[in-house]
């Protein structure tokens, strides 16, 4: 299968409400630039220097997600073009992003990463920590950024009862923000709180189900890596 009609396969199943990020790590820009001529614009990575090089490289109207983990002190090579930051899981972290975002005269649209999976080596933050960096005025001061909604990776695992638990977990904590929204209890920075980022390949029809709005899909549209 071409990467044109594994793209274009997804697409025809895919509600009007869902988005369709292109996870293009480790792949070639010709390998991208495939998906870019038949209509692909957001493209997610998980590196921030090769992300860079192939921003560099490529047309200037592509959507760039970050989508893997981000190291403080690397903020600054993504600050002038990236698009939307999906793994942001500490008040230092966002606090770095706004510090850039100021340099570079934007605002940087983020999501909270959420602790979902079991496993231990995942990132993101719990509950707890997530309504402690929400209620912290530090949060509340920022004017560089803009929280758009959660993200998450269940748990690696054949287990579908397993991964819809947590999907709908995340799932849960987003409305209950929500909630919260809706009763002005947020700062403004969250106006525009309404994207839940979770599903890849693998697991992406379960992710809709359970109320994804964005899906990160890397091996259905490039092959293997
Ligand atoms: C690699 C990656 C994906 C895409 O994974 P596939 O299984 O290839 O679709 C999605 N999200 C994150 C955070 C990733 O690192």
């Amino acid at each position: 299968m071409s990467i044109v009609s594994n793209l274009n396969t997804i697409k025809a199943n895919l509600p009007e409400h869902v988005t369709l990020v292109a996870v293009s790590k480790t792949k070639p820009v010709p390998d991208l630039m495939e998906a870019y001529e038949a209509g692909q614009r957001i493209f997610g990575e998980n590196k921030i220097q090769e992300m860079a090089d192939k921003y560099e490289e490529m047309p200037k109207d592509i959507q760039w997600h970050m989508i893997g983990h981000v190291q403080t002190n690397k903020v600054k090579f993504m600050a002038p073009f990236v698009s939307l930051i999906h793994g942001v899981d500490s008040l230092k972290l966002l606090q770095e992003i706004n510090k850039q975002a100021l340099k570079s005269n934007r605002i940087i649209d983020c999501l909270l990463q959420i602790h979902i999976a079991e496993e231990e080596t995942k990132f993101g933050l719990d509950e707890n920590e997530l309504d402690e960096l929400l209620l912290s005025s530090e949060f509340k001061k920022m004017k560089n950024i803009r929280i758009l909604g959660l993200m998450g990776m269940a748990t690696f695992t054949e287990n579908q009862n397993q991964i819809k638990k947590e999907f709908t977990h995340l799932k849960s904590i987003f409305d209950s923000i929500q909630q919260r929204k809706d009763a002005q209890q947020c700062a403004s920075t969250m106006d525009d709180f309404s994207t839940i980022s979770m599903g890849m390949s693998g697991d992406y029809q379960l992710a809709i189900e359970c109320g994804s709005t964005m899906i990160r899909i890397g091996s259905s549209i490039f092959g293997g890596r």
